[in-house]
C-alpha cells in the first residue's frame, strides 16, 4: 500500500509501526449541531482507510473522537437552556445515525473529550514542568517557539504562522501560542473542571493528543482529518505531543479535501450546507452521496450539486438492475470470463492500494458491471463466470459499500408476485393496478427479460 503523507508531502510505502495492529486516530465531530455533508465526506474517507487496511489483511484499532465541550457547545446549550451533556447527546446520536446510514463501519472506539479530562490534565501538567507551557490570566498556553519543529507538518516557519495568524481569522485557541487550558469565565456556567489545574476547561487541540495517548499509545500509525485541520490543529497536536513524550507522535498524516458548494467550502458559517437529513427530506438515497464522494480521489475537491447527486442515484439503480438481471440469467455455454474478472479485481486492489484511489477503483467496478451487462444482452452466462463475478462484486463492495442499500418490505414483494401472475395470465389491466399500488408504497417494479423482474425504490425529489 502506498499513501500520501502530509508530513513530508510525498507518497510513501505504508509499513505499520507494529505488524500486529495498525493504530488510527481520526478527528471527529464537534457535536453542537447536525454534521453537514462536508464533515461526512471526511468520515467516509476514514471508513475507506479502515476498509482498505482490512482488505490487505491488517488488523486495525481505529478511534474517532467526539468533541463535546468547546465554545460552541457551551454557548448553544445555554441558549437552549439545557445541560451541556443533554445538549451534546442530541447531536452525538445524530452523528451515529448518519454514520450508519452512510454505511460507515463501526470503529473500535469513540472517546468523548469530557470523559478524557484526566489525560489532558496529566499532559498539561507535564508540559508545564518541562517548560513548554506557561500560565497566564485566561489560561495555560503552549509556547510554540520552544518547539523547534513547529511548522513541520504545514510547512510553515514560525514567522509565517505568526503572520498568517494575524491575517486569518483564527480564534484564540489557534493563535500562535495556543491555549491548552482555558480559565473559567461566567460564560462557561457550570462547565468546568478543577482537579490538578485551575478551575477551567480544555483547549481544543489538547483533547485529541490526550485521547490518542489514552486510547492508542504515544506513537500511532495514522492520524486523519480534513485538510483544514493541518494548521493549526494538527501542527499543535504534534508540538504538544512530541514535547510531552519525546517520541514521534504519528507516522502517516492523511488529510481529505473539502466538499465545495459553488466553489466555496461547505460550512456552517457560510450557510451553504446540506445535512444528510436535508437530502433525505428531498427524497434522496443517501448512499448515492457515498458513491458521489468515492468517485473522486480523497485529495481532490468535490463540487457538490443536487443534480450530480441525482446522477449517482440513477447509477446505483442501474447497478441494482444489472446485478438482479445477472443473478437470474440462465447458465448456458461456457463464457470463460474468470480470467478477465480476476484481472479486473487485481486492478481494483491496485487502485485502492495506490493512496486510496477510489476514483480508479470505481472505474474497475464499472468495467465488471459492463461485462455483466454484455452477458445479459447475450442472454446467458455460465456457472464459473457467475461465481467469479459474484465474488468480485462482493469483494469490491467490501470497500465501496454501496450495494446493500435497503430491503423491500414483504407486502411489496407479495404485491409484485401477484402482479407477475396476472401478467402471466395476460391480465394487463389487473397488473397495472397492482403496479400503482406498489408505487403508492414507494417502490417500482422493473421488468427484466422473460417474466423476471426486480423491485427498486421509486424516487421523487423535492427542491
Ligand atoms: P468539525 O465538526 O468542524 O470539527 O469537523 C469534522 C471534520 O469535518 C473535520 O475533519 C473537518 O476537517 C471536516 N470538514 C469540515 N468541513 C468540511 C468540508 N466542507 N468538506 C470536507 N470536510 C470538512
Ligand atoms: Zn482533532
Amino acid at each position: 500500500m502506498r499513501v500520501y503523507n502530509t508530513l513530508g508531502r510525498k507518497i510513501e510505502e505504508f509499513t505499520p509501526i507494529n505488524d500486529k495492529e495498525v493504530k488510527i486516530y481520526c478527528c471527529g465531530p464537534t457535536v453542537y449541531d447536525f454534521p453537514h455533508i462536508g464533515n461526512l465526506r471526511a468520515f467516509i474517507f476514514y471508513d475507506i482507510i479502515r476498509r482498505t487496511l482490512l482488505y490487505n489483511g491488517f488488523r486495525v484499532k481505529q478511534i474517532m473522537n467526539i468533541t463535546d465541550v468547546d465554545d460552541k457547545t457551551i454557548k448553544n446549550s445555554k441558549l437552549r437552556g439545557m445541560e451541556l451533556s443533554e445538549y451534546t447527546k442530541i447531536y452525538t446520536d445524530a452523528f451515529f445515525e448518519d454514520l450508519k446510514k452512510l454505511n460507515i463501519s463501526e470503529f473500535e472506539g469513540y472517546p468523548r473529550a469530557t470523559q478524557s479530562i484526566g489525560a489532558m490534565e496529566t499532559m498539561i501538567t507535564g508540559l508545564l514542568s518541562k517548560g513548554y507551557a506557561y500560565k497566564s490570566n485566561d489560561g495555560i498556553y503552549y509556547s510554540v517557539s520552544k518547539f523547534k519543529d513547529y511548522g513541520k507538518l504545514s510547512g510553515m516557519s514560525l514567522k509565517e504562522t505568526k503572520s498568517r495568524i494575524q491575517n486569518d481569522e483564527y480564534d484564540k485557541d489557534s493563535a500562535a501560542d495556543f491555549a491548552l487550558w482555558k480559565t473559567w469565565t461566567p460564560d462557561d456556567g457550570d462547565v468546568y473542571w478543577e482537579n490538578d489545574l485551575p478551575k477551567g476547561r480544555p483547549g481544543w487541540s489538547i483533547e485529541c493528543s490526550a485521547m490518542v495517548f489514552k486510547n492508542l499509545g504515544e506513537s500511532i500509525d495514522i492520524h486523519a482529518g480534513g485538510i483544514d485541520l493541518i494548521f493549526p490543529h494538527h501542527e499543535n497536536e504534534i508540538a504538544q505531543s512530541e514535547a510531552f513524550t519525546g517520541k514521534r507522535f504519528v507516522k502517516y498524516w492523511l488529510h481529505s479535501e473539502h466538499l465545495l458548494v459553488n466553489g466555496k467550502k461547505m460550512s456552517k458559517s457560510l450557510h451553504n450546507f446540506y445535512t444528510l437529513r436535508d437530502l433525505e427530506k428531498l427524497g434522496f438515497d443517501v448512499i448515492a452521496f457515498r458513491l458521489l464522494v468515492l468517485d473522486s480521489h480523497y485529495r481532490s475537491k468535490i463540487n457538490f450539486t443536487l443534480d450530480i447527486l441525482k446522477k449517482y442515484e440513477k447509477t446505483l439503480d442501474d447497478i441494482d438492475i444489472t446485478l438482479k438481471s445477472y443473478e437470474k440469467l440462465p447458465k448456458g455455454n461456457k463464457k470463460g470470463h474468470e480470467e478477465v474478472i480476476s484481472e479486473i479485481l487485481n486492478e481494483f486492489k491496485k487502485s485502492i492500494n495506490n493512496d486510496f484511489d477510489t476514483h480508479e477503483a470505481i472505474k474497475n467496478f464499472f468495467m465488471l458491471i459492463e461485462l455483466l451487462n454484455e452477458d445479459i444482452k447475450s442472454g446467458s452466462t455460465d456457472n464459473e463466470s457467475s461465481e467469479a463475478a459474484m465474488l468480485a462484486v462482493q469483494k469490491m463492495d467490501s470497500i465501496l459499500g454501496v450495494i446493500d442499500r435497503y430491503s423491500v418490505p414483504d407486502e411489496v414483494i407479495k404485491l409484485a408476485e401477484e402482479r407477475s401472475k396476472l401478467r402471466d395470465s395476460n391480465d394487463w389491466a389487473g397488473a397495472d393496478l397492482i403496479r400503482n399500488k406498489i408505487k403508492e408504497k414507494g417502490f417500482k417494479v422493473i421488468d427484466l427479460f422473460g417474466s423476471n423482474y426486480t423491485i427498486i425504490k421509486n424516487r421523487q425529489h423535492g427542491n
